[in-house]
C-alpha cells in the first residue's frame, strides 16, 4: 500500500516514519511511505505556499497553485486511491474508518498548517476530510501519521501475528482484555490467579468477561 504525505515540515515526520512497524514494512516492500514537500511545487524564489485570508483576520491560507499542482502530480500512478485532507472538521478518525481507508491502494494525507488550506481545493480535489478528534493541531502531521499507522496495521504482513490485531480493540465490537507480564507481583499488585492457572478455558471466559466490561 503507498501514503504519500504532503507537508511543509518533512524533517519532522520523517524519522517516525523510519522507525520501528512502519520502517520495517518499508524494508519489507509491504508499504511504500513517501513525504513530499510542498515547496517544491511553488513558483517564486522565496517558495512561497501560503497567503493572507481574503476578508481580513489573521492567520495564513495554503495557496490553491502549489496544492493543486502537487495533489495533480502525485496522484497521476494511483488505480484505487484518495485525497484526504486531515482537518478539525473532517470524520472523526475511528476503527472503522481505518477498516475502509485500507481497502485503497494508495493514500494522498495533505498536512495542513496555519489557518488551513483554500477552500476550493477541499471542493474540487479532496475526497475526504478526516479529524484526530474535536481539539485543534498546530499542524496536520501527527494526524496523518496516526492514519497511516492505524491503517498500515491492517495491511497483511505488516503486523508479524495477525492474530493479534483481530484481537485488538474495537475489532469485534470490544475493547480489549487487560495484558499482565512478569513478574507475578509487582509493588504487592498481583497478577489474576486465573491467568497463572494454565486452565486455558477459564483464561478465554476471563478475558470475554473483562472484554465485556
Ligand atoms: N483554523 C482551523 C480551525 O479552527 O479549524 C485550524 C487550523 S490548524 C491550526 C492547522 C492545521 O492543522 C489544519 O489545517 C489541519 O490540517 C491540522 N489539524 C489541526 N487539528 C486537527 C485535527 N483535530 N484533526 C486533523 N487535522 C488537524
Amino acid at each position: 500500500m503507498q501514503f504519500d504525505l504532503l507537508t511543509i515540515i518533512p524533517q519532522a515526520i520523517e524519522p517516525y516514519l523510519q522507525a520501528s512497524l512502519l520502517g520495517k514494512a518499508q524494508m519489507a516492500g509491504l508499504l511504500n511511505l513517501k513525504i513530499h514537500d510542498l515547496r517544491s511545487w511553488a513558483k517564486d524564489k522565496h517558495r512561497r505556499v501560503d497567503d493572507e485570508t481574503f476578508g481580513g483576520g489573521e492567520g495564513m491560507v495554503f495557496k490553491p497553485e502549489p496544492l493543486v499542482a502537487a495533489i495533480e502530480e502525485i496522484t497521476q500512478g494511483y488505480q484505487k486511491g484518495q485525497v484526504i485532507y486531515l482537518s478539525p472538521q473532517g470524520r472523526p478518525l475511528d476503527q472503522a474508518l481505518v477498516k475502509e481507508l485500507s481497502d485503497y491502494q494508495e493514500l494522498l494525507l495533505i498536512c495542513g498548517r496555519y489557518e488551513g488550506i483554500d477552500e476550493r481545493v477541499i471542493q474540487g480535489w479532496v475526497d475526504q476530510e478526516i479529524s484526530l478528534g474535536d481539539f485543534v493541531l498546530a499542524g496536520g502531521e501527527l494526524p496523518a501519521l496516526a492514519v497511516v499507522e492505524a491503517v498500515s496495521r491492517l495491511v497483511p504482513g505488516v503486523v508479524g501475528k495477525e492474530e493479534s490485531v483481530r484481537q485488538d480493540s474495537f475489532e469485534a465490537g470490544l475493547l480489549e482484555y487487560p495484558h499482565y507480564t512478569r513478574p507475578q507481583e509487582f509493588r504487592g499488585k498481583k497478577v489474576p490467579e486465573v491467568l497463572l492457572s494454565g486452565n486455558h478455558q477459564e483464561i478465554q471466559k476471563w478475558r470475554q468477561a473483562q472484554a465485556l466490561m
